[in-house]
């Protein structure tokens, strides 16, 4: 490659490497100092019930304000503090942050919800994750049964019975968990029936092209159609369109979570949604 490309190109190559490392250890040590720094916020996308309309929960969506470079994704830092062992005190200030907001909110006499917190593997499986859990808890005085904790298919994959222990310990406590990204592992629902799952999740790259796409929309009544018979609850990621939540309707899913009802909002935009006690209008 290297030879038809002339002889500069691997060079280039290389140093255009060597700048996006150099730019990864720069954000690596920035996002070092952004818990200190109060850098780090959640914003929180509200969970609705397809039968009532009514918001049922909500899910808790770290952002980092980063002083030069505005918003970064999770989908940058989530994975960048994986890899650099930063994920056990983000995780931890993420787990504190969400029963705190969600406490307060019920002390101002909001109507109580449960919130949803993404776990990462590497966080799954630190060896203290339920003491952890636990205390955020305690520390913020947040009833368990209104903490719910998502993980990912390829999560329930490494040692499945240590993963049913870690579960039972945190399922104990009195917090539930949901199965996030459903559909882009490879588990099957029987194989789930192992894990004290309550809701899953169906990825957003199912519900993208429903009720068009012919094979998505029969994955996604598929998966509503298994869970329901197996006493799962569903929902559903990325609803857009009205189309979307026709389709679901149809196919009896219990909830949704999508920009057709709400992005993710700042935490003073989604307390004003729940004074408002805004709806969905679910029968179109
Ligand atoms: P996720 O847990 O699957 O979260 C759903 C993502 O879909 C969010 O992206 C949300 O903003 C986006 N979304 C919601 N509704 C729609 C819609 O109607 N259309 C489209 N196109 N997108 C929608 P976000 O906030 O950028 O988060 C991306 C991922 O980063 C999350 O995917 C999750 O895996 C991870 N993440 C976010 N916060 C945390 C965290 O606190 N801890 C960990 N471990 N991971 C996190
Ligand atoms: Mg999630
Ligand atoms: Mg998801
Ligand atoms: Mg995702």
């Amino acid at each position: 490659r290297s030879q038809a490309l002339g002889g500069n190109s691997y060079q280039f190559y290389s140093s255009e490497m060597n700048i996006k490392a150099l730019e990864n250890l720069a954000m690596a040590s920035a996002l070092h100092d952004a818990i200190a720094r109060d850098e780090l916020e959640l914003h929180y996308q509200p969970q609705v019930d397809l039968a009532s309309g009514e918001i049922i929960g909500m899910e808790a969506l770290a952002r980092w304000r980063h002083p030069q470079h505005g918003m970064v994704s999770p989908m940058v830092f989530i994975p960048l503090a994986e890899e650099t062992g930063q994920i056990s005190l983000i995780g931890a200030w993420v787990l504190r942050e969400a029963c705190r907001q969600n406490k307060a909110w019920q002390d101002e006499g909001l109507p109580p919800l449960r919130v949803a917190v993404n776990l990462s593997a590497r966080q799954f499986c630190q060896r203290d994750i339920t003491a952890i859990v636990a205390q955020a808890l305690a520390d913020t005085g947040l009833e368990s049964r209104f903490l719910e904790l998502e993980i990912t298919e390829s999560m329930l994959m490494h040692d499945v019975n240590a993963t049913i222990s870690i579960m039972q310990q945190l399922k104990e406590l009195g917090i539930s968990f949901s199965l996030d990204d459903f559909g882009t592992g490879y588990s099957s629902l029987s194989y789930l029936k192992r894990f004290p799952i309550e809701t899953l999740k169906i990825d957003q790259s199912f519900v993208r092209d429903i009720p068009h796409d012919k094979d998505d929309s029969a994955i996604a009544a598929a998966i509503i159609a298994m869970a329901s018979a197996l006493g799962i609850k569903v929902i559903a990621e990325g609803v857009e369109t009205p189309e979307q939540l026709a389709f679901l309707n149809t196919q009896k899913c219990t909830g949704m979570q999508g920009y057709y009802f709400s992005k993710p909002l700042p935490s003073e935009e989604f307390a004003q949604l729940l004074r408002q006690g805004k709806t969905l209008d679910t029968s179109s």
